[in-house]
């Protein structure tokens, strides 16, 4: 099948499993270029482990630590004319390099929300592992089935006062003009429900439970602040709410840790297109802008480079900690720099549809956006018929 990208506003419908596996390919060399990491973790568990944050940190874990490596995702193999989902071709790529090198890496494609979810992971790691040493939790979800079988939605929308912004439309490359209602009590209380910290409470207390977790173990979970241009959107909205319960989860989390001698993290994550983050409204404005920023001051990173740092200087490094008061982990020091920040706030009231292209990076972006459906990379020929259907061992799920 010849698999051209397929855009319908900030999603592609299509991903290419060459251009999959070559971003990939780039992450590792990106980490085996830094050096080993000394001290790091042997045995991780990466929940949402197929795209953006939780594929980079698995493929630091076992490229720059040498780690075994367990991944829960859920995604979406190729049926008759349909391409996988990104995030399996790129979990197939992972897959396949790590135990190249003689890695092990073992797979589970299904609802880490689900009890089914994490009793299978926990008899994976009995039967192959035996215990781990660090559990990274880096689901990002738009829904959550609960065990009575209902489900509750995440939304992306402001509190208290509506919002007014722009997105921009990756097909035609135009600002569209965005107004949201504030959310309602309930819509808050589901967008916690999803993406707050219950369920890495749940996955810890399940992996505590079964004695899988070893001796000094450590869990961290991502979270995003962003600049105050976002905050109406972001960190004062729904999403805002969920990523706030976080910090209330690593607290009841700390003393069972201790019970390993562990530790759980909430770490801050800059800003960066993924999945996850070309849908929330008002983003795409904001991280053009941050991409020409952070680009022209040679501070720009991708993914991969952020949880390289993290594990390098943070995690694994002997020294202190980057801690904020309410003891999170700063990694998004580079986009909070004064320049930056005062180069996006300059400009944020100043992009049109004429200004987009020399104000913001938005070429970039979108290069940004193709690539992470496998789209747009040198070397791969786009033209030729590729087989689009990507067998993988999965130990649950399908
Ligand atoms: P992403 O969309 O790239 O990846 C999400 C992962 O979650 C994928 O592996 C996906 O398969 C998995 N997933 C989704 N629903 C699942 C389910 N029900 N069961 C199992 N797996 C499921 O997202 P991302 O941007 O890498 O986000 C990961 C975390 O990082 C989130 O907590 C996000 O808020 C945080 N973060 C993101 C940014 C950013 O700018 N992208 C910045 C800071 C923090």
């Amino acid at each position: 099948m010849i698999i051209k990208p397929r855009i319908k506003g900030f999603i592609c419908t299509t991903s290419h499993p060459d251009g999959c596996a070559r971003d990939v390919q780039q992450q590792i060399d990106y980490v085996t270029g830094q050096g080993a990491i000394e001290g790091g973790p042997k045995r991780v568990l990466v929940i949402g482990a197929s795209g953006g944050y939780g594929l980079a940190s698995r493929i630091t874990a076992a490229f720059g630590c040498g780690a075994s490596t367990i991944g829960v995702f859920f995604e979406r193999p190729a049926i008759r004319n349909r391409t996988a989902s990104p995030g399996w071709y790129k979990t197939c790529a992972f897959t396949e390099k790590a135990t190249q090198q003689g890695n092990y890496a073992k797979n589970i494609n299904g609802d880490a929300f689900s009890d089914e979810v994490k009793q299978a992971t926990v008899k994976l790691i009995k039967d192959d592992l035996g215990q781990i040493d660090m559990v990274i939790y880096s689901v990002a979800a738009p829904a959550r089935q609960l065990s009575d079988g209902s489900i509750v939605k995440s939304t992306l929308k402001p509190i208290g006062e509506p919002f007014d912004g722009y997105t921009i439309d990756f097909k035609s490359g135009e600002l569209r003009s965005v107004s949201l209602e504030p959310a309602n009590a309930e819509e808050v209380a589901d967008t916690i429900k999803v993406m707050g910290g219950e369920d890495w409470e749940l996955w810890i207390n399940a992996l505590l439970e079964a004695n899988v977790l070893a001796d000094g173990c450590i869990t961290t979970n991502y979270t995003y602040l962003g600049s105050e241009v976002t905050w109406p959107i972001y960190y004062h909205g729904t999403i805002g709410k969920a990523k706030e319960d976080l910090d209330r989860a690593r607290t009841a989390l700390q003393g069972p840790m201790d019970k390993v001698n562990g530790a759980a993290h909430v770490v801050v994550m800059k800003g960066l297109l993924t999945q996850a983050a070309s849908a929330i409204p008002g983003m795409a404005v904001y991280l053009s802008l941050l991409f020409k920023a952070m680009k022209e001051a040679g501070t720009h990173e991708g993914c991969i480079e952020q949880t390289t740092r993290l594990f390098s200087t943070q995690l694994f490094s002997p020294g202190e900690l980057r801690e904020d008061d309410e003891k999170r982990i700063r990694m998004d020091d580079l986009e909070l720099a004064p320049e930056i920040q005062a180069y996006v706030k300059e400009n944020w009231t100043s992009v049109t549809n004429e200004t987009l292209g020399t104000l913001t990076d938005f070429a970039g972006y979108r290069q940004a956006f193709l690539e992470m459906y496998g789209f747009g990379f040198d070397g791969v020929d786009y033209d030729v018929d590729v087989e689009s259907v990507k067998e993988m061992d999965l130990v649950f799920g399908s």
